[in-house]
């Protein structure tokens, strides 16, 4: 049995008075897509960007790929040791933000080669060679050249994935990154991460209101409310047989 990727135990996040997560413990094992589903401001996205170091937290700890993420003291919070260790533990983790934070002056190739390039001294021809592959792969090889401004929003998106993809991380966040795109360009992201899912060991963690690609994506869904889980279980348990009364108004809500 191998051991879990991702090991939060008894997490607590606070932002000033307000208790986001409250004694939150979950594991991911490697390779696993999880889904993470819950009303709004149940702490979801605040659980990503935990993982990937954009917050502190107020207790707990959480290992990532068998080492520690957050150790040292800071005031009231943990944050990770020393920027030396912040670096290494980030190339673990992609993350795909909702509102793709693409650099707007760059174009595309750029976008996409410029960290593996500057944090994992990649060499230039390597480095495009490699962007080109994922750009094929997310359907954006003819607009290698294009800056972000010529782009829809769901190009755009693709864009993003492929960017997280560039430095291989093992484990890939994906924050809502479908809730900023107009209706019609949905579709086209989530096939493109449907693909991903499919096709790789990668382990991926995506926070979504959209049930039925949570349905088709996922191993597993984490029910999420007020900072806790309140239920897990497979897509086809969760989303037609959910046990707790909060999962079922939750669902019949938003289905
Ligand atoms: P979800 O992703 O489930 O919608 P979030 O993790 O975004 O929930 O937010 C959980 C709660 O934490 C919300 O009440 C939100 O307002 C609060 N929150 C998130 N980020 C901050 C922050 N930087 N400062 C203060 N409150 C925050």
């Amino acid at each position: 049995m191998p051991s879990p990727i991702i090991r939060i135990d008894n997490i607590v996040k606070r932002f000033g008075p307000l208790t986001v997560l409250d004694g939150l413990s979950m594991d991911v094992m490697p390779g696993e897509k999880l889904a993470l589903i819950g009303p709004s401001g149940s702490g979801k996205t605040t659980i990503l960007r935990i993982l990937m170091t954009l917050e502190s937290i107020s207790g707990g700890h959480i290992e990532v790929d068998g080492e520690q993420l957050y150790h040292m003291k800071k005031g009231a919070d943990l944050v990770p040791a020393d920027e030396h260790h912040l670096h290494r533990m980030r190339k673990k983790i992609g993350m795909v933000f909702q509102h793709f934070n693409l650099f707007p002056h760059k174009c595309v190739l750029d976008n996409i080669t410029l960290a593996p390039m500057l944090t994992q001294g990649v060499a230039r021809s390597d480095a495009e060679k490699r962007a080109m592959e994922l750009l094929d792969m997310v359907g954006m090889a003819d607009k290698a050249k294009s800056v972000p401004a010529q782009l829809s929003g769901g190009q755009k998106q693709r864009v993003a994935i492929a960017r997280a993809l560039a430095l291989s991380p093992k484990i890939m966040l994906f924050d809502e990154v479908t809730s900023a795109l107009d209706p019609e360009l949905v579709e086209e992201v989530l096939s493109v991460m449907k693909r991903l899912a499919a096709e790789t060991d990668m382990t991926m963690l995506l926070v979504t209101h959209e049930m039925g690609f949570a349905h088709d994506f996922a191993d597993r869904v984490l029910f999420f409310d007020r900072g806790k889980i309140v239920e897990e279980g497979r897509p086809e348990e969760i989303f037609s047989n959910p046990r707790q009364e909060r999962t079922q108004t939750f669902l019949r809500k938003i289905i």
